[in-house]
């Protein structure tokens, strides 16, 4: 049986494409999005179509190792990615990834992390209060080996103690999650500004 995908799930993901799409935060076939239905089961996007022209078509379920019901739909090359934030954060509801130029650039100059620091918006994460507060952003290599590069992402995941509010995949982009849709939107718009500020202000240095 193919779980069915409510409505107001598959908007709520399409508004999501246009909206990043507005920001040209998803160019060509960028990006990649997710909501949870059941404990077990998620809508996921379709592979290769573009996030801001999204439909109900576009979408599909797959399961909680990321295995589509309909074999013959082909989810998004990075579901296993999507499968992994559920896994190790089972509160959440929604997941955002996407290519912006801010991500893509500072990936490829930083190393491991980048850290975010004294932002008003660092207000929109978990637990911070005040802008006087430090984000660390993990950043992987990117890897087309979708299992393997989700390995990575669980390495440095260990012993964390505090959840980080998504992470960089070098020269590629990011992925944000939260309880639901709205929260993982603000927090994503919230990461992109500061990285876009963290940028310009490499600039002008
Ligand atoms: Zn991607």
């Amino acid at each position: 049986m193919i779980t069915p995908i409510p409505s107001a799930v598959a908007q709520s993901i399409i508004a999501a494409g246009q909206r990043l799409d507005r920001f040209g935060w998803v160019p060509a076939t960028a990006g990649n999005f997710s909501q949870r239905l059941t404990a077990d089961r998620f809508a996921v996007t379709r592979s290769g179509y573009h996030k801001g022209f999204l439909s109900p078509d576009a979408l599909m379920v797959v399961d909680s190792d990321g295995r589509p019901e309909d074999a013959s739909l082909r989810p998004s090359a990075e579901t296993g990615l999507h499968i992994g934030i559920y896994r190790r954060f089972p509160e959440t509801g929604a997941i955002l990834h996407g290519h912006s130029i801010a991500n893509t650039v500072l990936s490829r100059l930083c190393g491991d992390e980048l850290v975010l620091e004294n932002y008003e918006l660092l207000k929109a994460f978990p637990g911070l209060k005040t802008h006087e507060a430090r984000v660390v952003l993990p950043i992987v290599d990117n890897d087309q080996d979708i299992e393997r590069l989700q390995n990575t992402v669980d390495a440095r995941w260990n012993g964390i103690s505090t959840i980080p509010p998504g992470y960089l995949i070098r020269g590629h982009g990011v992925y944000v999650w939260g309880p639901d849709m709205a929260t993982t939107l603000t927090r994503f718009e919230a990461l992109e500004f500061m990285l876009a500020c963290a940028l310009e202000e490499r600039k002008a240095q």
